[in-house]
């Protein structure tokens, strides 16, 4: 008899679903089993649909299933959804009935170089989250100073995530989108109302920002302007607790410019998230020249007291991330200056298996953000994208003002067919990035390749398939 009996309320839904054959309280469970088993209730039968997909529909249903898989993983890439698919269809769902010479048997994926790979993520990923274990610093109260874009966004995170969070902004005004956005995205993903109303509350709009003296870290999200930010940490340090953690979320400003504004500069770290910051799982943790040790294990601490993945990163323009990113973007955009279409720059890429080509993620970063950050990264020597100004200095900036480099429709950009992709285009495009990921390992940015490969993974999404961008170049120099 398949006897399920699953203990919490929760769990209705599985009982719904046919997982289970009773849902009831812990303290009842026993006899309820017996119950069942006594009453002589005849063994559920699957219900009419799933019999008739699991029997003669099956060849329609697995080829609608690859199809959905398709959307999110090429074969070439991504082997074993493929093979489960076909186990199942195929082989009874056995996996050891599939013959071993197959390309779908458990032989040939356990041996593809897709699963080394992913192995090898799963322990970056777990070096990531070994990074701020060691310290017993545990931070209940965070206060975020402007509540734009990202500071609007980390605060909520970190409320989600059940920490205190105080908002300031220059007005409470200037604070409430921010709110808005937070009762949102805690009510798509908490779904119980109780707890929507707990996360609600611990996110408290601070517009004089008294939230300062109480918090164990403060987050300085304010534009990207060094006057503004030195004088607000000047004014911080004076009256922030001694021991809480100051830190700046700038992604193109010196760390130590703006610690001079500090009567301690060692107190000041960087807090680096990325954008959109519920969806991105890693932060860059940055090491100014004259960080204090503590506070970085501190930031390092708190990163992972809010489920992120911390990189512990040295001050370097760009970090990791934005320092691998920009120089990809830009030959990109260099492509589409020497008339080969956007679509076919975007398909390169996807096809060497990045989540979204550098093009759309140029129009989805903003075209603005793009030229600050090419000005401030790429080498000085050469003029910026030509298409990129144009687009620029029309006042098409990306999918925020429905067109940039593809044009928008409801937030996707509207694709013309894919012509042929020329020989070599992929090489072009990742060639930049791996040479500028291998750079920030020469010169310290990370302190291994390994971090790297870890960084440029859960920063940039670049094909964990293929291991890192370090461990891609190490492959493809061994290659005969
Ligand atoms: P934004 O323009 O969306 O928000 C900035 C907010 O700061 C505004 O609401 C403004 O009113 C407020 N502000 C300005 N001066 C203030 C002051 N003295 N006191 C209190 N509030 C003040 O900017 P953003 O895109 O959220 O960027 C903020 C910081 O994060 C910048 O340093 C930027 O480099 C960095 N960053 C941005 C991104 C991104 O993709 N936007 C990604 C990573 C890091």
């Amino acid at each position: 008899a398949t006897i399920s009996l699953i203990l919490q309320r929760r769990w209705k839904k599985a009982k719904r679903l046919g997982f289970a054959d009773e849902c009831v309280p812990p303290r009842v469970m026993e006899n309820a089993a017996r119950m069942l088993v006594l009453s002589g209730h005849p063994k559920r039968q699957l219900p009419f649909m799933q019999r008739m997909m699991n029997g003669p529909l099956k060849g329609v249903v697995a080829s609608q299933a690859k199809k959905q898989v398709a959307v999110r993983a090429r074969p070439e890439h991504y082997p074993a959804p493929y093979a489960i698919l076909d186990m199942w269809a195929n082989y009874g769902g056995n996996a050891l009935a599939v013959p071993a010479g197959k390309p779908t048997s458990m032989e040939a994926i356990a041996a593809s170089p897709t699963t080394k790979n992913l192995v090898r993520v799963y322990y970056l990923q777990e070096r990531l989250k070994g990074f701020g274990k060691d310290s017993d610093f545990a931070p209940k109260h965070l206060h975020v100073i402007g509540a734009g874009v990202m500071g609007g966004d980390i605060a909520a995170w970190a409320a989600l995530r059940g920490l205190t969070v105080t908002l300031q902004d220059q007005s409470i005004e200037r604070i409430a989108p921010a709110i808005h956005r937070a009762a949102i995205a805690f009510k798509r993903k908490l779904r119980d109302d109780t707890q929507v109303r707990f996360a609600l509350d611990r996110l408290i709009p601070d517009p004089s920002g008294q939230g300062v003296r109480q918090a164990d870290v403060v987050i300085e999200a304010i534009f990207e302007n060094l006057e503004a930010k030195q004088k607000l940490f000047a004014d911080i340090e004076a009256i922030a607790k001694p021991d809480a953690v100051l830190a700046s979320n700038t992604s193109s400003l010196k760390l130590e410019d703006i610690a001079a504004g500090l009567k301690h500069p060692s107190r000041l770290i960087g807090i680096h998230f990325f954008n959109p910051v519920a969806m991105m799982p890693l932060v860059e943790v940055v090491e100014g020249r004259e960080s204090d040790p503590q506070a970085l294990k501190k930031g390092l601490a708190f990163v992972r007291k809010i489920d992120k993945l911390a990189l512990p990163v040295k001050s370097a323009p760009g970090f990791l991330v934005n320092a691998v990113l920009a120089p990809y973007m830009q030959e990109a955009m260099r492509c589409v200056d020497e008339g080969i279409a956007p679509e076919v720059v975007d398909e390169a890429a996807l096809a060497f298996g990045m989540p979204l080509g550098p093009i759309e993620l140029a129009d989805t970063v903003g075209l603005d953000i793009a030229v600050a950050a090419g000005k401030q990264l790429a080498s000085g020597i050469s003029e910026p994208p030509r298409k990129l100004m144009e687009l620029v200095n029309a006042g098409h900036l990306g999918r925020k003002t429905g067109r940039g480099f593809y044009t928008y429709n409801q937030g996707k950009p509207q694709k013309g067919a894919v012509g042929q992709v020329p020989t070599g285009l992929a090489d072009r495009l990742v060639t930049p990035f791996l040479a500028a990921a291998q750079r920030c390992v020469e010169q310290g940015v990370v302190a291994d390749a390994e971090l790297a490969d870890a960084g440029v993974i859960f920063g940039t999404g670049f094909a964990p398939f293929r291991g890192g961008p370090m461990n891609y170049l190490k492959e493809r120099n061994e290659q005969p």
